[in-house]
């Protein structure tokens, strides 16, 4: 037995709480999923409460809902996606959009893909040579930005060598 088996009160009715193992349902819309979920569960109200591991467990299965019910990526199948493609987070962000920090969002679970970008995925997945032709675009679209913003900064030149009160 560990610390944390002894008891423990509800917030909710005040009733004494046991560490055990009951069905509980993870909802998203109308679909729902029945988890085994070890926690803290109130013996008269139902209430339950959830520790570190237990707590990510159940996010994980409701993010894998979540994903199956709006035809996205799960959290796993976007890392999945990623490695297979040999990308780093931030290598894939900028190939593929989303923002700098989106792969670690879909991957942690923070902020699911769009239907665009998990079809994205799935496409190079399916035909992985297809990467080659995102990333030749990405380095002329570069070069092109570079030329105006070289011209604003001669004529900013050309202004300041004037005397002042001219
Ligand atoms: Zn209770």
């Amino acid at each position: 037995m560990t610390k944390h088996k002894q008891g423990k009160r509800c917030t909710e009715c005040g009733s004494v709480m046991r560490w055990e193992t009951r069905p509980d349902e993870v909802r998203y819309h109308d679909r729902a999923r029945t988890v085994a979920l070890t926690a803290w569960w109130c013996a008269a109200c139902g209430e339950a409460v959830l520790e570190g591991p237990e707590a990510m467990e159940r996010d994980r299965v409701f993010q894998e809902l979540r994903a199956e019910v709006d035809g996205v990526l799960s959290p796993a199948q976007v890392r999945a996606a990623r490695e297979s493609l040999r990308l780093s987070a931030a290598q894939a962000a900028k190939l593929l959009g989303g923002g700098a920090k989106a792969f670690y969002k879909y991957e942690r679970g923070e902020t699911p893909p769009s239907v665009a970008m998990s079809n994205l995925l799935r496409l190079l997945m399916r035909h992985p040579e297809l990467l080659k032709e995102l990333e030749a675009p990405a380095r002329i679209i570069r070069a092109r930005r570079t030329r105006p913003a070289a011209r604003i900064a001669v004529a900013r030149a050309s202004v300041s060598r004037k005397p002042p009160g001219s």
